[in-house]
């Protein structure tokens, strides 16, 4: 445990928790509203803006979507989605240095770039995705391999070399390879790469 926070950038996400490949046990966590409460700091608020600017771009999807902060039995864990309730690891997302660790990560093509968006912003985005692309999939009665191989029909691409044109990190299944794109979306706006844009528009044609 203990990986320093500059090395956040190519730490873990440990989304979709019934995944073995990513499983991660949250092993303390308290409401993010109390950070606020206690005048915590505006990673808070960048968290509550992502939501609700997912709900706009998604719909309902994201609405009730509890908002926690955690610690994790791996503390190299950035974030993690699972029972309706995003995590964002405690020892990163209070740390400023999480941005420049996540634009770092980016340099290095193990995760999307971030634009402008801040390392919290980023990890929530990524999280937020897991449970857009769980919800699609239920909703659709289809698997997320599914959704990907949708997105890979209309750019004429094989579904199986979608992941690699979006990062490193997105190659490890496709529930990392739905909440990828959404991080990217997020934080690249017309910028992501088209293959993330094609995967978000399948989610959001299956949501809305
Ligand atoms: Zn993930």
């Amino acid at each position: 445990m203990g990986r320093g926070s500059s090395k956040a950038g190519t730490g873990k996400y440990g989304g979709g928790m019934q995944n073995s490949d990513t499983t991660t046990n949250v092993t303390s966590s308290h409401p993010l509203t109390e950070e606020i409460s206690k005048g915590g700091g505006s990673f808070a608020n960048e968290i509550m803006n992502t939501r609700d600017a997912f709900e706009r771009e998604y719909g309902d999807a994201v609405k009730n979507m509890n908002l926690y902060v955690a610690t994790f039995s791996d503390g190299s864990t950035l974030g993690a989605y699972g029972g309706n309730t995003l995590y964002m690891n405690e020892k990163y997302v209070k740390n400023a240095n999480l941005t420049a660790a996540m634009q770092a990560g980016a340099k290095s093509g193990f995760h999307p770039g971030i634009g402008n968006k801040t390392g919290a912003e980023a990890v929530a985005s990524h999280e937020i995705g897991h449970r857009l692309g769980e919800l699609a999939a239920k909703k659709a009665g289809i698997s997320e391999m599914d959704i990907v191989a949708r997105a890979a029909t209309k750019l004429n691409l094989k579904t199986e070399n979608m992941a690699g044109h979006i990062s490193k990190y997105a190659r490890s299944n496709y529930s990392e390879t739905i909440a990828e794109a959404s991080a990217d979306v997020f934080c690249n706006g017309s910028k992501a790469s088209k293959v993330s844009k094609a995967i978000m528009a399948e989610v959001k044609t299956i949501l809305k």
